[in-house]
């Protein structure tokens, strides 16, 4: 029995987590997605809660017209494709849904993955080699990191959002391939961070590709949908959208919140993409009823500002009111609002305080967020009423009486 020995070993280490305090408990969502979701109590019953920690931006997860788009592809066009995009796994929907995101983003071309996970699983070793050079931000998704491991390229990471080593990195490429410079070089870096709310500071970055001639990737998972005057992400909120050479995003967020991912961009990356991403080459294609759902989602998005503008008005009435009752933000316009505790273990209080009154938020600490940086991350959604806002808010204020300030 090999297992014998390996299975001492893992529950050592899961020990280990526990004892770091950094176990994942998952708790059970016993209804749709929303800003009020039911969830299996403490003691066995179910508790209503309101929700402060999905990423359902526009609240399009339990959406009656979406889910009227899926059950109507659910039984027009069947459960599943059972097979790969490239044999017989394309419907007309994953077309007209590639060419939606396309119109959508103000892009060339799109391909559609599984997920965004594996979208930037497939884009960087189908693109970039032994010559090339990957400059990535050091707090970018875990999904970058990966795929750029998968790529030959040389691969650099510049400090969060400083321009300035992102220069310096920008001119190490320079030496490579014995003084001649890389072939390729992209810098790569989410559009929002998740973890902060802080947006990348995009128009920087593309003065500086285009003064050393690198291409542009950002991952817009958390912005895509809502942010910028249409939607289209933090390129658009910066003025950069045609500076902008690729953009990776979800679907599992804004835009309906089930899953699937895409790459958007230049024509001829888009093509190749389809020649060689390994996950869209090996991966099964996305299920009739989700592409459905998803069309549908992008065309509420892109007709109407009211979702974008609720959101942001419960994120501003949600900022303003905590600095009222004087907790420390971090600072910004988006709709993640760290609560900063400093201490992990008065976070986690909170949290499970917070949780008792019926607000659901989330605390992050170490390794997660640096040490001594432990917070609340509060996740607005256009599904919150400006009440569920000032509920959190007060929620908040009793958590920390019964806390102590200490
Ligand atoms: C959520 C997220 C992903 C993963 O998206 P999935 O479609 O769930 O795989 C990738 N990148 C960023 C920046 C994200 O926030």
């Amino acid at each position: 029995m090999a297992y014998t020995a390996m299975k001492d070993q893992l529950r050592l280490e899961l020990d280990e987590i526990r004892e770091a305090g950094t176990y994942k408990h998952e708790r059970a969502i016993l209804t749709p997605q929303s800003a009020h979701v039911a969830t299996a109590g403490p003691g066995g019953g179910t508790a209503r809660v309101l929700n402060f920690c999905a990423n359902n931006y526009l609240g399009l997860a339990d959406h009656p017209a979406i889910i009227a788009a899926a059950k109507d592809a659910l039984y027009e066009r069947g459960f599943g494709m059972a097979s790969v995009r490239f044999i017989c796994g394309t419907q007309d929907l994953h077309l007209q849904l590639e060419r939606a995101v396309s119109r959508f983003l103000g892009t060339e071309g799109t391909i559609l993955f599984s997920s965004c996970f594996d979208a930037n699983g497939g884009v960087f070793e189908s693109l970039f080699g032994a010559q090339d050079a990957i400059i990535s931000d050091e707090l970018n998704h875990a999904s970058l990191i990966d795929g750029i491991r998968l790529s030959k390229a040389a691969r650099l990471r510049y400090r969060n959002a400083d321009l300035d080593d992102l220069r310096a990195r920008l001119e190490q490429t320079r030496e490579l391939n014995d003084g001649a410079g890389a072939r390729r070089t992209i810098i790569v870096t989410d559009g929002v961070f998740s973890m902060d709310g802080y947006l990348a500071p995009l128009p920087g970055i593309c003065d500086l590709a285009d003064e050393f001639g690198a291409l542009v990737l950002v991952d817009d998972s958390h912005a895509v949908g809502f942010l910028g005057e249409h939607g289209a992400g933090t390129p658009e909120h910066f003025g950069v959208s045609d500076r902008v050479d690729l953009y990776t995003g979800t679907f599992g967020k804004a835009l309906g919140g089930a899953s699937g991912g895409y790459v958007s961009g230049r024509g001829e990356i888009i093509e190749l993409l389809r020649q060689r991403a390994r996950p869209y080459l090996f991966s099964n294609s996305l299920a009739p009823s989700i592409v459905a759902a998803t069309l549908k989602a992008l065309e509420l998005v892109a007709g109407s500002r009211e979702l974008r503008a609720r959101l942001m008005r419960n994120a501003a009435q949600f900022r303003t009111r905590m600095a009222e009752e004087g907790f420390e933000l971090l600072p910004g316009e988006h709709a993640i609002v760290p609560v900063m505790f400093g201490d992990a273990r008065r976070a986690a209080q909170m949290a499970d305080a917070m949780l008792a009154q019926g607000v659901y938020v989330t605390a992050f600490s170490y390794p997660v967020v640096p040490k001594d940086r432990a917070r609340i991350r509060v996740q607005l959604s256009a599904a919150h009423s400006e009440d569920d806002v000032e509920t959190a808010v007060q929620a908040f204020v009793t958590a920390r009486t019964a806390i102590g300030k200490c």
